[in-house]
């Protein structure tokens, strides 16, 4: 079976609806998909609404990326198998989104003294009605010619240190974690080969989750070494954590692609296992 346990759509910073990233999914021969936009959970309602419709083969599980602080990096906590309309959670993401609108309005306010005018309205033009995130800055940024890349944006004006860089007020790990067990869910510690720190930082982060009742860690990611995914797999055996994939697609390219290149070491417990109708399944 394949699972595919973290992407993105327009309810946040990817660029393909909540039905077309599901029909995506099946295309790409894809069991289980987790939309875990960054904290909102209005995607799922769509998505599922639009697999019932059309009857597709696709089971999808409810998920939630969320940002936290921890010392000066931004850390992010994936929640999975989550209620989506658990009230506390969901006032608990407003929260998390009310951050990020008054983060975003300063982003503009410093773009604006870097001579960027209406920086603000452009990156609000490309969300719609998602909450503002530093992609849409970057790709407006692309847009009106001030680097020929988002990720070369990022190096320029939204990387920690930039000009645009603006810490924001993220709740803690502990928080996430409480939040996302509190809605049922299954809390995985993110992409953990990129934080950009050292192997000792790593490894604190990595002991400060699971003290905070984090479950699963993601070991599987695409563009990732062979030697970097055995790392994480022997972290999660040492930790005693369970072993999460997941793409974290945004959009279609030629380096990006649901389920693509996930599959997880022999040595791993998969998180699916945690629920019982996929408890037997070792891939
Ligand atoms: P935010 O949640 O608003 O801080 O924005 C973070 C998002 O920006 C991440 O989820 C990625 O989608 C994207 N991102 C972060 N760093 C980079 C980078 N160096 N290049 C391209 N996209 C990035
Ligand atoms: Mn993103
Ligand atoms: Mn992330
Ligand atoms: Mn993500």
């Amino acid at each position: 079976m394949k699972f595919d346990l973290h992407c993105h759509t327009t309810c946040s910073d990817g660029q393909l609806s909540p039905e077309a990233l599901v029909q995506r999914a099946v295309e790409k021969g894809i069991d289980v998909l987790a939309i875990t936009d960054h904290d909102v959970l209005a995607a799922y309602q769509a998505a599922k609404a639009h697999i019932d419709r059309e009857a597709l083969a696709l089971t999808l599980l409810p998920g939630v990326e969320v940002s936290c602080k921890w010392h000066a990096f931004e850390i992010h906590v994936v929640g999975l198998g989550v209620n989506p309309e658990h009230p506390p959670l969901v006032a608990f993401l407003q929260g998390q989104r009310d951050s990020r609108d008054e983060r975003a309005l300063e982003i503009g306010r410093r773009l604006e003294k870097a001579n960027i005018p209406n920086a603000y309205q452009g990156a609000r033009a490309i969300a719609g009605t998602a909450s503002i995130s530093r992609s849409h800055y970057a790709q407006y940024l692309v847009q009106i010619g001030k680097a020929n890349s988002v990720a070369n944006v990022f190096k320029k004006y939204l990387a920690r240190g930039k000009t645009g860089y603006v810490p924001s007020n993220w709740c803690s790990i502990e928080q996430a974690c409480a939040a996302i067990v509190d809605a049922g869910g299954v809390p995985v510690l993110a992409h953990p080969g990129s934080y950009n720190m050292t192997a000792r930082w790593l490894r604190e982060l990595i002991q400060t989750f699971k003290a905070a009742g984090g479950i699963a860690m993601e070991v599987a990611q695409p563009q990732q070494s062979p030697t970097d995914r055995q790392q994480l797999a022997l972290y999660c055996e040492q930790y005693g954590l369970l072993a999460s994939a997941g793409s974290d697609f945004h959009y279609p390219s030629a380096w990006t692609e649901l389920g693509r290149n996930l599959q997880l070491p022999m040595r791993c417990k998969p998180v699916w296992q945690h629920w019982p109708q996929w408890a037997d399944i070792s891939q």
